[in-house]
């Protein structure tokens, strides 16, 4: 199997604590079988606390979260009590493996870095421009996408910043159908299509100052993303998925959130559930046909 990934795949460290949107808090943390069984087994204190802290519900274990939505082992240092005790390697799949994804498409292995996860989101920022590489070569992404697909990406594929109003609204209508990952997320939204003058005023003024190369590599990492489903969907409405994500951000963006947060929002919201994601999938239709 050939494994393709960003070239700056491996500069990811992660901030621990001094991460300001922590991993390890917001979700649920879903801990798989074989280390939910040795956590079980350690011995007192921090079996007693992993006891305590691990919910079974007859099919998946879970770590019970504090009420204000942490995992109970992430300290007030911001670190995490299960690594200080037992180490890195003591960490479940999903810990030891965030913010890493892993798609696959024929023989071909797709990794990447999810952009919830803020170091993640500022190293695609801080690239030039979006390559890829099996570790011989490189490649941009219409390249990869003929590579390991065997298919040309349609030649207008490209970002351009949304700014008719009623491109505006179908893509806030679209995304407020999505099922929400927080109150927040539910009132952001509310309040844009509230003030929805201000929000078409905030993105035309916007887009003759917005970086648009930033937009593009993140419009094409989008994009890279979702190539697995290349086989069920067509590249076409793959690509138009991702424009319309990208647009998203940039309004989130040019409503002050700036480039990171956006991106980092619509990726815990969008990339992070399959539902929600074939949710903005099948929705572009109508007005977010033309984006
Ligand atoms: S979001 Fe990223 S940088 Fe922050 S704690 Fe999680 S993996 Fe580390």
């Amino acid at each position: 199997m050939k494994v393709y990934y960003p070239t700056f795949y491996d500069k990811f460290n992660c901030r621990a604590s001094r991460c300001a949107h922590s991993c390890c808090r917001g979700w649920e943390i879903d801990i798989d079988e074989e280390t939910a069984k040795k956590y079980l087994g350690f011995p007192p204190p921090l079996g007693e606390r992993l006891r305590d802290a691990i919910a079974f519900d007859g099919e998946t274990y879970s770590f019970r979260l504090t009420g204000d939505g942490r995992c109970p082992f992430l300290n007030g240092a911001g670190l995490c009590d299960i690594i200080a005790e037992r180490g890195k390697d003591a960490l479940c799949e999903i810990c030891r493996e965030h913010p890493r994804f892993y798609e696959f498409i024929g023989d071909s292995e797709l990794r990447g870095l999810g952009l919830s996860c803020e170091e993640a989101t500022a190293l695609l920022l801080g690239e030039k421009t979006l390559r890829f590489t099996d570790g011989e070569n490189e490649y941009d992404l219409p390249a990869l996408i003929e590579k390991v697909a065997g298919k040309r990406m349609p030649r207008k594929a490209t970002f351009s910043p949304p700014s008719h109003p009623e491109t505006l609204r179908a893509v806030l209508e679209l995304f407020s159908k999505t099922e929400p990952i927080d109150e927040m997320w539910t009132r952001e939204l509310d309040e844009l299509r509230r003030a929805f003058s201000t929000t078409v005023r905030a993105v035309r003024s916007f887009a003759p100052i917005c970086e648009r190369a930033a937009y593009e590599r993140i419009f094409q990492y989008i994009l890279y993303r979702q190539l697995d489903r290349i086989g069920e969907t067509s590249l076409p409405r793959l690509t138009r998925y991702a424009a319309v994500s990208a647009c998203f951000i940039f309004i989130l963006d040019a409503c002050g959130r700036g480039t990171a947060q956006a991106a980092r929002r619509f990726s815990e919201q969008i990339e992070y559930s399959a539902e929600n994601t074939q949710i903005i999938i099948n929705g572009i239709l109508g007005n977010t046909a033309q984006i």
